[in-house]
């Protein structure tokens, strides 16, 4: 996908407008558009987005939309973006040992 998306742009000559700074601000525009998706609903709505087909394919397009620009951003900064999730999931399951924190939402 990283390839993919690097031909994308070099095939448009749009490397130049793919700076850190603007994938970041693009990659925040595209998390805006999910939530928007989720505004509105109730919790129990949101848990059944996805049976509405309509509304499901925007979500659904959405998290094409942030996919794209969070692999991007993540390649012109040279990091391996399921390296560094599965880091992050490592400290957190330090952080969080399940004997101390099972079922519990509370902030630690
Ligand atoms: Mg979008």
């Amino acid at each position: 996908m990283k390839e993919r998306l690097a031909a994308f742009a070099e095939e448009r000559d749009w490397q130049q407008f793919h700076t850190p700074k603007n994938l970041a601000m693009a990659l925040a525009g595209e998390v805006g558009e999910l939530i928007a998706e989720f505004q509105w609903l109730t919790p129990e709505q949101s848990t059944t987005v996805m049976s509405d087909p309509e509304a499901g394919g925007r979500v659904r397009a959405e998290i094409g939309d942030v996919m794209i620009y969070l692999t991007r951003l993540a390649d012109v900064l040279g990091i391996d973006p399921v390296e560094a999730a599965l880091t992050k999931l490592e400290d957190s399951a330090r952080r969080y040992p399940i004997d101390q924190v099972r079922g519990s939402a509370a902030k630690r």
